[in-house]
């Protein structure tokens, strides 16, 4: 059996027609940047998240930038970040002219570790971004009461985590501005590359959409250097139509890690979902022995897996210059060798699951040592 990581056509084939007209209306109207259909998605999707302005821009790297330039974020700032996240979170910090400050996770739920973030605030730290990775939201309660505290700007990177909840309330509307991604594999993807930023303060969103918009406060009049980053009006309209069907989609994913739960947490570390919290499972991340002879095993076996992420961000390359080692982030440094994202998506069946589940058991098995 061949089980795909994300099966993105499955998806397109189950509302093909939908989509379809949705995009040829778009072409017969030539609203093709930004425009009706851009505004409508912006209106859409602050109702579903329940915040008072959306932005939509072009990715949902820049709507980390942005978001962060839009709410003071610059030159000579530190922004404490997770050190298990995608690239772009910290990426988004540098561009600003500000410098990440990677802070470990909780190794049970992946997020930040709200206690580590005290160790790392300086008279420099400027901002918080947590990041609900994999679709479990971050401990808010800790973390806004940090940003209190000490008075931070908080940035909450949705990217993975659209729909999710913490305590009754979608993730989203818990900092000062939050951002998603519509990368095509997130959880709501639209046809390319977009993304948003969404904020209960009007004077936060105008200064997004500003800088969004080459600083153009109107027709000619540039105000700021800005820069283009606007959602392209196709994007947007496959965007309107998805978003109807996302908390379908969510709901079906959800029953697909119960699925994966029931069968696999005797044995293995699977993810943790506390009960005040609705994990959206843009990733199903297990930690596994073995890890990456068990996923060449999968493979062989037409099952593709991920690993989300292979090394912690402060570990790349690109960071090397900042001199992080492993003991200074013990436990993201443990989990890049551990972590394993099985298939996951809408339109998975059970029987793809059972035989995802026996093949992981089957691999794992025979990969250990006979010490029992
Ligand atoms: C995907 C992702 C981003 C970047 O979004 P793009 O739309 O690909 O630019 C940022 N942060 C996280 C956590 C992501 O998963």
């Amino acid at each position: 059996m061949n089980v795909p990581f994300v099966d993105l056509k499955a998806q397109y084939a189950s509302i093909k027609a939908e989509l379809d007209n949705a995009v040829s209306e778009v072409i017969s109207n030539t609203a093709f940047v930004s425009g009706r259909y851009a505004e409508r998605f912006e209106h859409e999707f602050a109702e579903y998240i329940g915040a008072e302005h959306c932005v939509a821009v072009a990715n949902g790297t820049d709507a980390i930038e942005i978001a962060l330039a839009a709410l003071g974020v610059g030159a000579g700032d530190e922004v404490i970040v997770p050190a298990n996240t995608f690239f772009a979170t910290a990426e988004a910090v540098s561009n600003v002219g500000a410098t990440p400050v990677f802070v470990d996770v909780e190794p049970d739920d992946h997020n930040i570790h709200p206690p580590k973030i005290y160790e790392r605030l300086t008279s420099r730290t400027k901002a918080i971004i947590a990041v609900h990775l994999y679709g479990l939201p971050a401990d808010m309660d800790e973390i806004v009461a940090i940003t209190q505290q000490h008075n931070l700007k908080l940035l909450e990177d949705c990217a993975q985590a659209h729909g999710a909840t913490y305590k009754g309330r979608k993730v989203g509307t818990f900092g000062d501005a939050a951002t998603f991604s519509f990368y095509p594999s997130k959880n709501l993807g639209a046809f390319g590359d977009a993304g948003a930023i969404v904020t209960k303060d009007s004077e936060t969103a105008t200064r997004a959409r500003l800088i969004a918009n080459h600083g153009e406060a109107s027709k000619n009049r540039h105000t700021v250097v800005g820069r283009n980053s606007r959602m392209d009006g196709i994007q947007a309209a496959v965007l309107s139509v998805k978003l109807a069907h996302l908390e379908d989609w969510i709901e079906r994913r959800r029953h697909h890690a119960a699925r994966y739960n029931s069968l696999l947490g005797d044995r293995f570390a699977v993810p943790l979902e506390p009960d005040y919290s609705r994990h959206t499972y843009h990733l199903y991340v297990v930690h596994v022995p073995y890890r990456d002879e068990v996923a060449t095993k999968l493979s062989a076996a037409g099952i593709a897996t991920g690993v989300h992420y292979p090394k912690a961000v402060p570990f790349t390359e690109a960071y090397a210059h900042l001199g992080y080692k492993p003991e200074d982030l013990p436990k993201a440094h443990d989990l890049q060798d551990h972590i394993l994202s099985l298939p996951m998506y809408a339109e998975l069946t059970d029987e793809m699951i059972d035989y995802v589940a026996q093949t992981l058991r089957d691999a794992v098995a025979a990969a250990k040592p006979a010490s029992g």
